[in-house]
């Protein structure tokens, strides 16, 4: 007689919807038979790794039968003079996601309490549900957090906060002066997540740099991540960077090679490649440009994104309208799950992969 293994699972477990990926090009090949597919579903870093990266790889590959050095020492002492943190500051992370979790491990049991927005990443739901914690949904303003929304919403029971700035998949951000402002309500027991992902990207006098807080908030984690900017989104390698003492914490909770040697190795070049960061911003940057050009040509809307992707108003249900850009060879992100059903996510591509996307955009939409 077989076990009703899902009787097994803890309560959090059995009511986890799990987090949906951007369909990949190969699958989509398989799928359709198609080929010069344009994936714009991830927001992926379109320029390619970095040469200092590629090289930096094939000779950490000759070490690949030892363990990583699990404390990652070399990545951090970089990082502690490139961000200007003390290596005792730093988890890291099988990419930030990864962080995110060992987060909520360490610190949420299922009596308290997790806040975050509507419409934001949905790591914070599947972390949250997954230690059995309840998740406290605050309602959205135009799109972007609510901070005055979660600031009420704290109660004697919220454990954790989490922020993402900016927001994926809105693009929205919050001022440091409106940050500030909220971190000053938040009583010093609740910790507050500060996720900075994109962070990189965005060029404005009004935006925060979390780490600058760090000092002045000691209940704030701020993650960050080398999968976007940097380029790595397939080695996995993120960070929180938080006061020792948290960080102690979440180093209890985090598998001892959580990052691997390539990863290690690769992070380490990629800090020291300026040149990269440098072109992966004005990649971007021009690349917004086009498409919020394309989406205003075609009469569309969007979200003013600061991030490396945009999710605009296709004026009617999404989900047709994704599978028919992708039998035109082009792979998008639909955000119903967000309760953004009229909206698709695009990433950021080279000028000829988001050209190619809004001429699908152009045919499916009939335009
Ligand atoms: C992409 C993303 C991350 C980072 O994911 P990794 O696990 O580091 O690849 C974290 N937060 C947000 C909001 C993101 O969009």
């Amino acid at each position: 007689m077989s076990c009703d293994f899902f009787s097994l699972a803890t309560p959090g477990v059995r009511g986890l919807h799990p987090y949906v990926p951007g369909k990949p090009v190969e699958e989509l090949e398989r799928e359709l038979g198609i080929r010069n597919i344009v994936k714009l579903a991830s927001n992926e870093n379109p320029l390619g790794p970095s040469p200092a990266v590629v090289e930096a790889i094939a000779g950490a590959a000759s070490d690949s039968t030892r363990y990583p050095d699990g404390s990652g020492f070399r990545l951090k002492q970089v990082m502690s003079e490139r961000f200007g943190l003390e290596s005792a500051q730093i988890t890291l992370g099988n990419g930030s996601n990864d962080v995110l979790e060992l987060i909520a491990r360490a610190l949420v049991t299922t009596a308290d309490e997790v806040i975050f927005s509507q419409h934001a990443f949905a790591v914070y739901p599947i972390v949250t549900q997954a230690v059995g914690a309840t998740a406290v949904v605050t309602p959205a303003r135009e799109w972007g957090h609510d901070l005055e929304a979660m600031a009420a919403a704290i109660s004697a029971r919220t454990k954790l906060v989490f922020i993402a700035n900016p927001n994926n998949p809105t693009g929205t951000w919050l001022s440091r002066e409106a940050l500030v402002a909220f971190l000053g309500k938040v009583p010093a027991h609740v910790v507050v997540v500060l996720d900075e992902a994109y962070t990189e990207y965005v060029d404005n006098e009004a935006f925060p740099n979390g780490l600058s807080l760090l000092a002045e908030y000691p209940n704030l984690i701020v993650t960050r991540t080398f999968s976007k900017a940097y380029g790595l989104a397939g080695l996995r390698i993120g960070y929180a960077a938080s006061n020792p003492q948290l960080a102690d914490l979440l180093n209890r909770v985090r598998q001892p090679f959580n990052a691997n040697c390539l990863a290690l190795a690769a992070a380490e070049a990629v800090l020291q490649d300026a040149g990269y960061l440098a072109r992966s911003v004005s990649v971007n940057s021009a690349g917004m440009t086009q498409l919020e050009a394309g989406f205003a040509s075609l009469g569309l809307s969007w979200i003013r994104s600061v991030g490396n992707f945009i999710a605009v108003d296709v004026g009617r249900e999404a989900g047709p309208v994704y599978q028919a850009l992708l039998h035109a060879g082009v792979i998008v992100r639909p955000v119903g799950n967000y309760e953004m059903p009229r909206h698709l996510r695009v990433s950021i591509g080279l000028e000829a992969e988001n050209e190619a996307c809004l001429a699908a955009f152009k045919q499916v939409l009939g335009r």
